[in-house]
This record gives C-alpha cells, structure tokens and sequence, in this order.
C-alpha cells in the first residue's frame, strides 16, 4: 500500500511540471507513478508552452498564441488563446468534470487510507478509519468545488 502512495504522490511532481508546460496532467501524473526515473527528467525537459502558445482547438496541437492559421491541420483559429480555452471546455465540460471528481475522491481515500497504515505501521498510533474519512471528505469537497464552478459558471 504504502508504495502504490509513495508511487501516486512521487508522479504528481512531474505532472505538474508538465501541466505547467501545456501538456496534460493526467496522462503526465499516469506516466509519473508508472516511471518517475524516466517522467520527472523527460518533463523537466520539454519544451515549455507558456502564455504564448496555445491549443489549436481542432487538432489539439500545441500553437503558437499569435497564429491565426494551426501549422498542424491547416485550421483557421484566429481568436485569444482565452477564447480557445473556453471552446475546449465548452466541449465537453461534464466528462472532465466527473473525471475530475471521480479522480479527486478516490485520491482522497487512497491517501487517507495510506496514511492511516503508515500511522499505525510506524508509530503505532491507531487513526484507522479517521484519516480514511478526513481524506475521503476531502475529495468530496474537491470534487463539490469543481462542480459548483461548473454550474456557476456564465453560459
Ligand atoms: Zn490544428
């Protein structure tokens, strides 16, 4: 158990690095408990995407801000990379946000519950199931949060 933690919460370093660089943080934080040796130096090295690149909306690929035509598929996408964002998540803004939600809990339980062994392997503190709750709840409201943007959000 305590692997499977220490693998899940290693892999958010290179996620993390990666999302700051455009990429997706899923696929990044995936990779990175799979393979940390090789995900942390392979995001540590990517070319970064700031502010002056964004997604070209029909192909996903990565572009630069100021271009109105994407080098990749040939697609007119003259507008802010703001604009951009808010088409992406127009799209299909309930599966990512049941993704998310669905991620957020489970993560919570998984750290509660890992957290709650390793009290109790290591210090012989018995916290058992209440780290499991704190966590679990935790994710809830993670999750509740993502949500309520959602539904707040201006149409
Ligand atoms: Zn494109």
């Amino acid at each position: 158990m305590e692997v499977l933690l220490i693998a899940v919460l290693l892999g958010l370093i290179p996620a993390m690095v990666a999302k700051n660089k455009g990429r997706n943080f899923a696929n990044w934080w995936l990779y990175g408990a799979l393979i940390f040796i090789v995900a942390l130096p392979h995001a540590l090295l990517l070319k970064a995407a700031g502010p002056n690149f964004k997604k070209c909306p029909f192909c996903a690929e990565i572009i630069k801000a100021e271009a109105i035509k994407c080098k990749h598929c040939g697609s007119d996408v003259g507008v802010s990379s703001g604009q951009t964002e808010k088409l992406l998540v127009k799209e299909r803004p309930w599966v990512s946000t049941a993704v998310l939600s669905f991620v957020s809990i489970v993560m919570g339980g998984l750290i509660g519950y890992g957290l709650d062994s390793a009290m109790e392997k290591w210090f012989g503190i018995h916290t058992s199931p209440w780290l499991l709750f704190v966590f679990a709840v935790l994710g809830i409201v993670a999750s509740f949060r993502v949500f309520l943007r959602l539904v707040t959000r201006k149409q």
